[in-house]
């Protein structure tokens, strides 16, 4: 029979009881080291004082107004977005799927509005991740996404990622904008070279095409920066962002400038539950700590010393580990041995990550570890990769 919840998951067979930082503890009271950060979303940890009080508050205050009144926690988060990043104007809604859609549909809205409504196609990356919604697995392009959910949704092109002479080969009369992650996460933490992201910034110039980042995995501080385009030094149009935005509270907004935002007229887009005070005094408590002073060079700071150390395990461990990448606290190992495998051995050794294309395991802790947790991590990773040795495995399999 089906389970009642229904099993559209390959769950792992383990409950978690609650947390603590970066630790969580399972129902029989084991402890594990949470460097998956729930797929890069739980960028304050578990049980963090500042979120878990302004959730409670808040909730007691008022959960849920809808967007037919002033939500004042809502500007205050928009104003704060604005101030911190290129944008000039923010739409909250509920996810990353969301994001996207809401960014694909202002790209296209201002095309039409400006006379040219022909140009509605958007030009995406192979290896791309942008959600689950039909046009979002249409943007995302994986054949594995689409199948047996019909026709694709009409509108999106995929090129090579990181390469600008493709991207550039598939610009039409048609195309309104460019998608991309500035580091692809599902796809298996690849980084898009800063001459990438500037050449796309000018190929749209060149166009008069809109330049969009997806950075609901990379962005709201995971590599050290707000959002990981500012590394390249790029400007883009508009970008979406989620899962780290409010710590774990499902929140998505899109980031704008006011050429893109300003087509976004009263009736044009919407949703029910975006922007509730709920929502956004998670997001507010989450830009108290990323945003403080020397928070996210600390995010930088670890991330290096993470990477350092992962580095020489790769050098360790050439069997297991082919190579680490990524930047900040966004980082991958490229294993050797197939990916799952390796996540159980870490799993073992009490060490939680998350399996990603390209034979990647992510390394995505909570933003607030500090230097003792970063050790303990790698110290779990060796022993993990011991387990992993092919040597190991075929004795296993006997
Ligand atoms: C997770 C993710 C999404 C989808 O976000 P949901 O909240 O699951 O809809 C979109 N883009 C990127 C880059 C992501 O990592």
């Amino acid at each position: 029979m089906i389970p009642a919840l229904m099993p559209n998951y390959n769950r792992m067979d383990l409950a978690f009881d609650h947390g603590e930082g970066a630790w969580l503890v399972a129902a029989d009271g084991r402890r594990f080291l949470d460097f998956g950060a729930g797929i890069a979303t739980s960028s304050l940890g578990h049980g963090h004082p500042g979120l878990t009080s302004a959730i409670a508050g808040q909730a007691a205050k008022v959960i849920h107004v809808s967007n037919l009144y002033r939500v004042p926690e809502a500007e205050r988060l928009a104003a704060r977005l604005v101030e911190a990043s290129f944008a000039d104007s923010v739409f909250f809604c509920n996810s990353g799927a969301e994001a996207n859609e809401a960014l694909v549909k202002a790209f296209r809205r201002t095309m039409a509005d400006d006379g040219k409504p022909e140009r509605y196609r958007i030009i995406c990356a192979e290896g791309a991740f942008h959600g689950r919604t039909l046009a979002m697995i249409s943007a995302t392009g994986n054949a594995k996404y689409l199948a047996g959910f019909g026709p694709k949704v009409d509108g999106f092109d995929h090129v090579p990622f990181n390469n600008l002479n493709a991207l550039r080969a598939a610009i039409t009369p048609e195309t309104a904008g460019i998608l991309v992650e500035p580091i692809q996460g599902e796809g298996g933490v690849r980084p898009a070279d800063a001459d990438y992201l500037r050449g796309l910034r000018a190929a749209a110039d060149e166009f008069s095409l809109l330049l969009g980042f997806d950075e609901v995995q990379c962005g709201m501080g995971r590599t050290g920066k707000l959002f990981a385009h500012e590394w390249a030094g790029v400007m883009p149009d508009a970008v979406s962002t989620a899962k780290g935005i409010a710590g774990g509270f499902p929140l998505g907004a899109l980031l704008a400038s006011e050429l893109v935002a300003k087509h976004l007229v009263p009736g044009s887009h919407g949703t029910t539950f975006g922007g509730s005070p709920l929502a956004c005094a998670a997001g507010n408590a989450v830009l108290d700590v990323v945003l403080a002073p020397g928070f996210l060079d600390g995010v930088a700071r670890l991330g290096a010393r993470l990477r350092t150390g992962l580095d020489a395990l790769v050098v360790r461990h050439k069997d297991v580990f082919a190579e680490a990448r990524g930047r900040g606290l966004m980082l991958g190992l490229v294993c050797a041995v197939p990916n799952t495998e390796v996540q159980a051995a870490c799993l073992a050794e009490g060490l939680l990550a998350v399996a990603a294309g390209e034979n990647v395991l992510r390394i995505i802790p909570p933003l607030v570890i500090g230097d003792a947790e970063i050790g303990e991590a790698l110290e779990r990773l060796d022993g993990a990769a011991r387990r992993c040795k092919p040597s190991a495995l075929r004795n296993a399999a006997k």
